[in-house]
């Protein structure tokens, strides 16, 4: 049933949604602000419109997300228990193992429904909601309150506003249009205190981001003439920082935003030793090329993918891609 890969509009997934009444919602693994925004707001949504809900991802909401009311209702896949859903929606996923321990969940459901924006969205789902076109998620998840009539109360907005602005980079980067910003302009009406939470969101940071940015910024190194860049974290980096791969998140712009650098990535040791890498570009390059190769994903000019070798060698490949795709 998973196969067959309708695509869906609004109106459509709107549809879907209110055809069903017991809900699994699920964000990507390793959630960022559009994923666990996008979660807690359809939550809301689902629930105004007398749906049991239940909220599901793989990893727990990071620290730096708990600031945003209501965190506490995401719950772990095996915390489902035997809650029969008759409809799984799968939010800011591009494909099918970004679910992790919910893919069980998804392959159990009498219906699925994918609702997301990314270039590397494989419409895993029998309905697929995925419009590429905007900045983030939380854009879609607007759009469905819009259709449902359900008004936006402050809680919502600082909801809808952490998925706005992290997969914008508090508004410097991403597809943002008129629309972004009347959906920005309708939260601000709804409420929201965007000084505060642009503060506790983007601004602060805990003093091991700090420490984990010194070891990364001493790592920043150039290739292919300085038109890519590259910063390495091993796990020696990580211990030494006193933290893990929770505090990595931004930290890849600092090698992109550099004149002259056209892509770049940072390459993160895990702790069972597989290297994550974080991708970026500026236009008109693809990262999210590059990552699906590497079996990964993402947008054009934000990717990500991991790989299963020892660390430099895992470096050396991804330097030699990028310099393929710069420098011919
Ligand atoms: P980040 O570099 O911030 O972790 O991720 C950048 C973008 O790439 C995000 O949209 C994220 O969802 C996507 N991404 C990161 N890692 C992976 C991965 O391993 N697989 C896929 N499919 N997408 C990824
Ligand atoms: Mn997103």
């Amino acid at each position: 049933m998973t196969n067959q890969k309708k695509p869906s509009n609004t109106t459509q997934a709107y549809a879907t949604l209110m055809s069903a009444q017991r809900v699994i919602l699920c964000a990507h693994v390793q959630p960022d602000g559009d994923a666990i925004g996008s979660l807690l707001a359809m939550r809301e949504l689902l629930l105004a419109l007398g749906k049991e809900v239940l909220a599901v991802c793989h990893d727990p909401v990071p620290k730096s997300l708990r600031v945003l009311d209501g965190w506490e209702a995401v719950i772990k896949p095996h915390e489902v228990a035997d809650f029969s859903a008759d409809l799984f929606c799968s939010l800011d996923c591009s494909d099918l193992d970004r679910l992790g321990d919910a893919q069980g969940l998804f392959l159990k459901a009498p219906v699925t429904l994918v609702i997301d924006h990314h270039a590397s969205n494989t419409c895993f789902g029998m309905y697929n909601y995925v419009d590429t076109q905007v900045a983030a998620t939380g854009n879609l998840v607007f759009r469905l309150y819009e259709a449902a009539q359900v008004v936006f109360d402050p809680r919502v907005a600082s909801w809808l506003y952490a998925a706005l602005s992290s997969d914008t980079g508090n508004f410097s980067f991403g597809q943002m249009d008129a629309e972004f910003f009347q959906q920005m302009s309708t939260l601000m009406q709804a409420g929201l205190d965007i000084v505060h939470y642009a503060r506790l969101l983007h601004l602060m940071k805990e003093k091991v981001f700090y420490k984990l940015l010194g070891r990364a910024l001493s790592s920043l190194s150039f290739f292919c003439d300085g038109k890519a860049s590259c910063m390495r974290l091993t796990q020696q980096d990580f211990l030494a920082a006193g933290t893990t791969s929770e505090h990595t998140e931004g930290l890849v712009n600092y090698a992109l935003n550099i004149p002259g650098v056209q892509m770049c990535f940072i390459a993160s040791e895990t702790e069972d030793r597989q290297v994550k890498f974080s991708l970026r570009a500026i236009k008109p390059n693809d990262v999210s090329a590059i990552a699906s190769e590497f079996g990964g994903g993402g947008h054009v000019l934000a990717a990500g993918c991991n790989m299963n070798l020892p660390f430099e060698e895992a470096v050396a490949r991804m330097q030699e891609r990028m310099q393929q795709a710069l420098c011919p």
